[in-house]
């Protein structure tokens, strides 16, 4: 980006005062609280790109997962380091104006540290922060209406204090406003002041494989995540970094699912209620509510908000043998396909296909006709592959795809089936009595082997619910601004 005309105000004073703003490292501070992240997913070697199973893995029972792995030392904060992190050197040294061919008129800030920042007029008048255009604690919302915002203004005159801790500006209708040095430079529009906002506000999620996950599964007491922030915001850390945890000592009261949901944010209530049973059915409505196996799959596709993290807890586990739950880390399985097969790949995200429900009239006395069409891939704006939808009995015999795709995208979803199916990929165990599995329905596919339930044993019987992945997000940056850094003064 050149700047193509000179400077037209120049506003600079000396300031001898460095002020130096303590600004703890969110993301080291975080890192004493999480389980261990697993090594990534190395790639396969060998320059062959099509993928098979491995030759006698695919009816191998899979590794039994028996070893805990604590999600946190329940007494640490997640805040307890970020004093000693380090600091931030935020002064600026002068400001003035340009105008670019990329952003127009911008002020330019320089900083002490010699480097500079462009910020677009109509973006700082948009956001001044005197207490006539933004209203700050509690509410924290712009209160400047767009009626009033001129998209034409500039800058009269700018003015940056002897610390450089400030600069104010006076506008061309009058209207003065005043920024922190800091304050500017978190927003600032360089990539990297950008990807470090990013960054500091999400989860990266860690891909893994069977190898990864069997043995090592996160585990949590559920007491302790419902009693301590610091363990519950371990959890919610875990949850968005594996998509996977187990919350061990649940009871077998009923319950426990909307407890924990509710600790956390709000359930997402379906046509199976604001929670739900999964037990052996006579006339079951859905196969869940028998013991035959459960084909991987994510739950609910035919809903436009489909479900994000399910919650099941185990409160009486069957008698009998079998039953083992099945989890694959569908996005990582999807992005070796991406890698091995990348036609595949592009014909499951390219692809809209019809998910459906039908339900007659059954224990509540509603019938139900769920339709919603999508790829079984989900992309954002970017091609990033962020969610998915997966389900061989909910997938509609309408299938609303150019004719001459439907043979490629059948094969395109076998092999995505095989894959997510083979050993390598899926880690299975048998939930305790008394676990609660807690896992992401947009990342994750789950089944469940067949299983014997002789009469006179114990019948199986779990209790489900869903809570929506703003939620997760909601509460863990909560919890995070209140054990960590404070930016709103929560
Ligand atoms: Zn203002």
């Amino acid at each position: 980006m050149a700047a193509v005309s000179a400077p037209r105000a120049l506003c600079r004073l000396a300031g001898q005062v460095r002020p130096t703003l303590s600004r703890p490292d969110l993301t080291r501070s975080l890192s004493g609280v999480t389980a261990a992240r697993p090594p990534r997913p190395s790639g396969r070697s060998g320059a062959a790109l099509l993928w098979v199973p491995r030759a006698g893995l695919a009816t191998r029972s899979g590794p039994r997962a028996t070893a805990s792995q604590p999600l946190s030392d329940p007494v640490s904060s997640p805040g307890a380091d970020a004093a000693s992190v380090g600091s931030l050197d935020v002064a600026i040294d002068a400001a003035d104006v340009v105008a670019t061919d990329e952003a127009g008129r911008c002020l330019r800030v320089q900083w002490r540290d010699g480097s500079e920042s462009l910020y677009p007029f109509v973006w700082l008048r948009d956001n001044c922060q005197c207490s006539a255009c933004f209203l700050g604690h509690p509410t924290f919302v712009r209160s400047l209406v767009l009626r009033d915002l001129d998209v034409n203004t500039s800058v009269e005159a700018c003015r940056v204090t002897s610390d450089g801790s400030e600069l104010s500006v006076t506008w061309s209708d009058g209207h003065q406003g005043t920024y922190a040095a800091e304050w500017l430079l978190l927003r600032s529009f360089r990539p990297e002041e950008q990807r470090r906002r990013r960054e500091e506000h999400s989860v990266e999620k860690s891909h893994w494989n069977a190898s990864q996950m069997s043995g090592k599964l996160p585990k949590a007491d559920f007491q302790q995540v419902l009693d301590s922030e610091p363990a519950r915001l371990a959890l919610l850390l875990a949850l968005e970094r594996y998509g996977l945890v187990v919350l061990q000592n649940c009871g077998s009261e009923s319950g426990q699912v909307l407890r924990l949901i509710q600790a956390i944010g709000y359930p997402h209530t379906t046509h199976y209620g604001t929670t739900f049973k999964v037990t052996t059915k006579a006339d079951p409505i859905n196969i869940a509510y028998t013991t035959k196996r459960l084909n991987m799959h994510a739950d609910l596709p035919y809903y436009e908000q489909q479900p994000q993290v399910q919650l099941l807890h185990y409160q009486r586990q069957h008698g009998g043998g079998g039953g083992r739950s099945e989890f694959a880390d569908a996005l990582h399985v999807a992005a070796e396909l991406r890698r091995l097969q990348p036609e595949a790949y592009r014909a499951l995200a390219d692809t809209p296909v019809d998910w459906v429900n039908v339900t007659l009239p059954g224990e509540t006395g509603r019938s139900h006709h769920k339709l919603f069409r999508a790829p079984v891939l989900q992309e954002d704006a970017e091609g990033r592959l962020v969610g998915l939808r997966f389900s061989q009995a909910q997938r509609d015999s309408f299938f609303g795809a150019p004719l001459g795709v439907v043979d490629r995208w059948y094969r395109a979803f076998a092999l995505f089936n095989r894959m997510l199916n083979d050993e390598e990929y899926k880690v299975s165990f048998l939930p305790q009595q008394g676990d609660m599995v807690m896992f992401d329905n947009t990342r994750l596919t789950h089944g469940r082997e067949d299983f014997e339930c002789p009469e006179q044993a114990t019948q199986r019987c779990l209790e489900g619910g869903y809570i929506g992945l703003d939620d997760i997000r909601d509460h863990r940056r909560t919890l995070q601004h209140r054990l960590g850094r404070n930016e709103f003064g929560l």
